[in-house]
């Protein structure tokens, strides 16, 4: 998709280095990050969000989850959220399905004080 951000992040049309990539998917971190690790999990496929997917996207709905769980245990990761905004009234501003991979925090005191009011 011609003005899409992500789809040129992944065809390699700005600096961004990939935390993962492979023939269906690219990871990297969110320009402003949420949480110490924020991570997106995007498919190199231009699909709008969740509100757009069809039949045949089910198995890389289901790689990017995979994935997700794959980085999280490979960062050691004892607890990390999982999202998807869905349209625009729920904050979605790239229309490009994203799954959000947020964590990294020590403890439990620096998770309540750094996900506090923070936008999920
Ligand atoms: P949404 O609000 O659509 O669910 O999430 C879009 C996310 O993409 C936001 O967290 C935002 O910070 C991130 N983002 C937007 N533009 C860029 C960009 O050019 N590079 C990177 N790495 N992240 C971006
Ligand atoms: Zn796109």
């Amino acid at each position: 998709m011609k003005n899409c951000i992500f789809c040129k992040i992944i065809k390699g049309r700005t600096n961004e280095g990939f935390a993962y990539e492979d023939n269906d998917l690219v990871v990297f971190n969110d320009i402003a990050p949420i949480a110490p690790i924020h991570l997106l999990i995007i498919p190199k496929k231009h699909i709008e969000g969740i509100q757009a997917v069809e039949k045949e996207d089910g198995r890389i709905l289901g790689k990017m989850l995979l994935i997700a769980r794959k980085i999280a245990d490979k960062r050691k990761l004892k607890g990390y959220k999982l999202f998807i905004n869905c349209g625009k009234l729920a904050g979605q501003k790239v229309f490009h399905l994203h799954l959000h991979l947020v964590g990294g925090w020590k403890n439990s005191k620096e998770y309540r004080k750094l996900t506090l009011g923070k936008r999920w």
